[in-house]
């Protein structure tokens, strides 16, 4: 059995007392434990992140550039190892985990031009004689705490802007697939990292809630569910912490009487039952305006029964199974739940049968049908294959729908007219927003983040609002007189 540790201080640790199994979803089988720090552990790896940041903070943003190149060349190399460990521990199809891996590889690459994100203003003569211009400066140790359904891509929506605007950095992985986040530490190692700017602690609450209190951390970046989110959000605050929490989702794609049905038919197949539906930015409800809803309906049906199915490890599957027992029974609860509140179930992939995967957490993709903003299914993140039509007489009421729910991570129309498209964009309550793209992930040169429940903080994740969330702003005023100047009584209006 694998036994899965921390990373600290440019080392892989001894095991904890504390333990938790990991599994091989596909096989529904123990593939190892995880430690789980204890609070004088994550001490430990706060204070190795503390000890390395001031010579790190002034190492030139040209050679931690240089570091994260060597860093993003091993990746490029290794791309199948990790996405196997990634497909092995979470489920999702070898493929797929390549891909996550390469948007995550987006934002290494952004963070190598550091040198020039993280240039400041200057404006000469802003007296006479007086200059003035700000600086961005790193903020010391900053920590991530990280979802399991992105166990390679979440981290590195974080941590490659974190250390190249030169802060040292704490990541707690989700402890259901923590084996990719300490292959990413050993290779960063290995690039020329040096210790303790990248530490690793595996664990659960004890380990997350000593990141959110204690005094050296200055930042905490956070992924995952709302509930959390909100309590990171808090409990980081009150403890004078910058923070950025993203949350949960529930997106909708609308499909307009005008739109290629075929394409948006196809669009929705990959965008609800990709990873099995465990991506924030899935979408879990069509919306089908007009007198579509028929032809829609019967198309997805013919879509989600002829999924291919199976052990993410194995080569042309479209999803593979949910990550746990316990997450697959959540999503057939909500199955169930959305039966008997009187929803269409259309496509059933209630026990889910695999040859040889007898035990593996597997569901096949379930289609609603006239689900109503009242039931359960259309109000909670489902988080598995689960895709629930709505029908809405017109483009108003598609919108209505959308801002009313609590949620606003993503968003996405299918339509041919520019028009109605361009009304969207500008009418919809969403963070971010597809035109004829079903799942708009920013690339890793603008800002990824939701609206309302779906993010707490001021900050969205990479891009610009990253090099801003992990620095500080020093703004200074410079004269060299040739003399005394005298004292100044009254506010000086340096004209
Ligand atoms: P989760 O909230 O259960 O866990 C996220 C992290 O919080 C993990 O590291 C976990 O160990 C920790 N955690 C869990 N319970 C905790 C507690 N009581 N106190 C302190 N820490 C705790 O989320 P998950 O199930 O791993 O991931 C799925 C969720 O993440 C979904 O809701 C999904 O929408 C969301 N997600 C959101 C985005 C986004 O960009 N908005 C991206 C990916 C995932």
């Amino acid at each position: 059995m694998k036994q899965i540790n921390h990373f600290i201080n440019g080392r892989l640790t001894d095991p904890s007392q504390g333990q938790y199994p990991v599994y091989n979803p596909a096989l529904g089988e123990q593939s190892g434990q995880v430690s789980l720090a204890s609070q004088d552990e994550v001490i430990g790896a706060i204070e190795a992140a503390r000890d390395a940041f001031p010579d790190w903070a002034e190492t030139t943003p040209l050679n931690r550039a240089r570091i994260l190149f060597r860093f993003k060349m091993l990746l490029e190399e290794r791309l199948d190892e990790l996405a196997r460990v990634v497909s092995s521990e979470h489920g999702k199809v070898f493929e797929d985990a390549k891909g996550e891996i390469i948007r995550g590889m987006e934002v290494v690459e952004f963070a190598c031009g550091i040198p020039h994100l993280l240039k400041g203003e200057i404006t000469e003569q802003v007296g006479r004689g007086v200059d003035a211009w700000s600086v961005n400066q790193p903020l010391g140790v900053v920590a991530g705490i990280t979802p399991f359904n992105f166990p390679a891509m979440v981290p590195m929506w974080m941590w490659p802007v974190a250390i190249a605007c030169g802060n040292t950095f704490v990541l707690k992985p989700s402890e259901k697939d923590p084996s990719a986040a300490l292959l990413v530490a050993e290779w960063l190692k290995e690039a020329g990292l040096p210790d303790g700017v990248f530490n690793v602690v595996n664990g659960d609450k004890v380990a997350v809630d000593t990141l959110l209190t204690h005094p050296t951390v200055q930042a905490v970046s956070f992924v995952g569910s709302t509930p959390i989110a909100e309590y990171i959000y808090s409990t980081a605050s009150e403890h004078g912490k910058r923070v950025q929490a993203l949350g949960g989702a529930k997106n909708h794609l609308v499909v307009m009487p005008d739109a290629d049905l075929d394409g948006a038919v196809s669009a929705l197949t990959g965008a609800a039952y990709g990873s099995a539906g465990e991506r924030c930015m899935a979408i879990s409800v069509a919306v089908a305006v007009g007198d579509i809803a028929d032809e829609l309906v019967a198309k997805l049906a013919d879509k989600a029964r002829t999924l291919k199915i199976g052990n993410g490890a194995e080569t042309g599957l479209d999803m593979g199974p949910l990550v746990t027992r316990e997450h697959l029974e959540k999503v057939t609860g909500f199955v169930d739940k959305g039966v008997e509140e009187g929803a269409e179930l259309v496509v059933d992939g209630r026990g889910h049968q695999v040859p040889g995967h007898e035990n593996g957490y597997f569901l096949g993709g379930c289609l609603f049908d006239r689900v109503t903003p009242e039931m359960t299914i259309y109000q909670e993140e489902i988080f598995g294959p689960v895709l629930c039509v709505v029908r809405v007489p017109d483009y108003v009421s598609a919108v209505q729908l959308i801002n009313r729910h609590e949620y606003g991570n993503g968003t996405s129309i299918y339509t041919r007219s520019g028009g109605v498209a361009r009304r969207f964009v500008r009418d919809i309550q969403v963070g971010m927003v597809g035109v004829n793209v079903p799942i708009p992930v920013p690339m890793a040169f603008h800002a990824f983040g939701g609206w309302k429940r779906s993010l707490f903080g001021s900050h969205h994740v990479h891009g610009m609002e990253g090099v801003k969330f992990y620095t500080r702003r020093k703004a200074v005023t410079a004269r060299w007189p040739d003399g005394d100047l005298g004292a100044e009584f009254v506010m000086p209006t340096l004209d």
